[in-house]
């Protein structure tokens, strides 16, 4: 009896202590609580995300603002400090702040951040960066190559290109297309860097109309593909995925094109854990890492009228023609809004709501037609003057879920501070990040 509660205590003693191996951390842009459900109410299905067997709640607010942005979230969840609004990387006072990535980095794991937006946007660049402003693109370009990160899929080329050379002398292979991305080996001492875009990549909803969007991949084809290139680290890995355009859309009160960045997002992580169900040494960590426009429904939202939009609100923008004046024309705006948004008609007021913004970029006239659409359908979500000025352009403070899968997964229950998901992600792996 005695031998058999030494032996017993032995066993419990070596499976509380064995670290994880490999860590699959997957951050949807402004996906609250409502995202979830607006894209269920308009996909008519229950995403898979809520069959995850651990789930939680986070708060979000960053040290100098009760709303987040995605530089001082993205910060909280990759090393566990909150910070200021727009810093990546470092504290309110200045200092470097080690990320999760280069923690686990220095154990041997190797490493890959995946995203929808360009590989230096706020949330992958926390991992690895340390800048007090998230607009240095081309000096987060950098940090990502002075980390190392061995695998790194999505958009930004721009950034990269010109330093292309260096990533080449690291090892890297450069991949631009689907068709690449499919014939990837594993090899050991290879490093990729695949740039999928200039800029973000496009979103789902316009994949049939797009037809440049053939040598985009989606988020669910790289996150396979990442899987695929890490799975046979001898020490494991660590990867970030990020559903990057839901904030996005957020921003652009477009809830048709939220909803597929969401399904996405979805079909991602049912990838990531058809590959963890395979072995029993992976956790899987879902979450957001704040909510975008506080969207939601009420009785009177018209529900058919949302779900009958089959492109974006920028598609739209984009089709508009422009007048010798390069104003909007009459003629296009009533065209496209019947054509795709499904307006009957079109009123004076947004007639001239409309040819006011015609010389905007493609995302801020965006949010102006998104923002019409959804008011005809009575969405409720910020204001457009909230949008347009506040410090997060339209984020707000409503707490986001967390949900796992794999061994801890059962730490990540109850409520909790963004700070906490990386501190118990360090315990697991046996790495310090405070
Ligand atoms: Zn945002």
């Amino acid at each position: 009896m005695r031998y058999f509660f030494v032996l017993f205590f032995a066993l419990f003693e070596l499976s509380a202590v064995a670290a994880v191996k490999n860590v699959i951390f997957m951050i949807g842009d402004g996906m609250g609580y409502n995202q979830i459900h607006i894209s269920q109410e308009l996909l008519g299905k229950k995403l898979f995300l809520t069959t995850l067997p651990v789930s939680g709640m986070v708060f979000t607010s960053s040290a100098n603002n009760r709303v987040t942005d995605s530089a001082a979230a993205a910060t909280a969840l990759a090393t566990a400090h909150k910070t200021n609004n727009q810093s990546l990387g470092k504290d309110p006072q200045g200092q470097d702040l080690p990320s999760l990535l280069e923690k686990l980095k220095k154990t041997g794991k190797r490493t890959g951040l995946v995203t929808t937006t360009s590989l230096t946007d706020a949330t992958p660049a926390a991992f690895a960066t340390h800048v007090s402003n998230r607009k240095e693109h081309p000096l987060i370009a950098q940090w990502l190559l002075k980390n190392k990160v061995d695998l790194l899929l999505g958009g930004g080329r721009k950034y990269f290109l010109p330093l292309l050379s260096q990533f080449k002398k690291e090892h890297y292979e450069l991949i631009t297309s689907t068709q690449e991305l499919s014939h990837i080996l594993p090899l050991k001492n290879k490093r990729l860097l695949g740039l999928f875009h200039e800029e973000h990549l496009n979103y789902e909803i316009d994949r049939e109309e797009i037809p440049e969007m053939a040598e985009e991949p989606s988020l669910s084809q790289m996150t396979q593909a990442a899987l695929q290139f890490l799975k046979n680290s001898p020490k494991g890995f660590f990867l970030m995925v990020e559903g990057g355009k839901i904030d996005h859309a957020g921003h652009e009160i477009d809830l048709a094109t939220m909803a597929r960045e969401v399904l996405e997002f979805d079909h991602a992580i049912e990838k990531a854990v058809a590959f963890a169900k395979k072995r029993k040494d992976t956790l899987i960590i879902v979450t957001a890492d704040h909510e975008t426009a506080a969207l939601g429904f009420v009785e009177a939202t018209d529900i058919p009228h949302l779900q009958s939009l089959q492109v974006s609100a920028q598609y739209m923008i984009q089709k508009f023609q422009k007048d010798s004046e390069g104003k909007f024309t009459e003629e296009s705006i009533k065209t496209v809004l019947k054509d795709h948004a499904h307006f009957p008609d079109v009123t004076q007021e947004e007639l001239q709501i409309l040819q006011k913004i015609s010389n905007r970029s493609v995302h801020d006239a965006s949010v102006v037609l998104g923002s019409l659409i959804s008011k005809r359908a009575e969405v409720v979500s910020v204001s457009l003057k909230m949008i347009q000025t506040g410090n997060t352009h339209g984020h707000s403070s409503a707490p986001v879920p967390v949900f796992s899968f794999g061994p801890g997964a059962q730490s990540f229950t109850g409520t909790m501070d963004n700070t906490a998901i990386p501190l118990k992600i360090s315990k697991l792996t046996h790495v310090s990040l405070h």
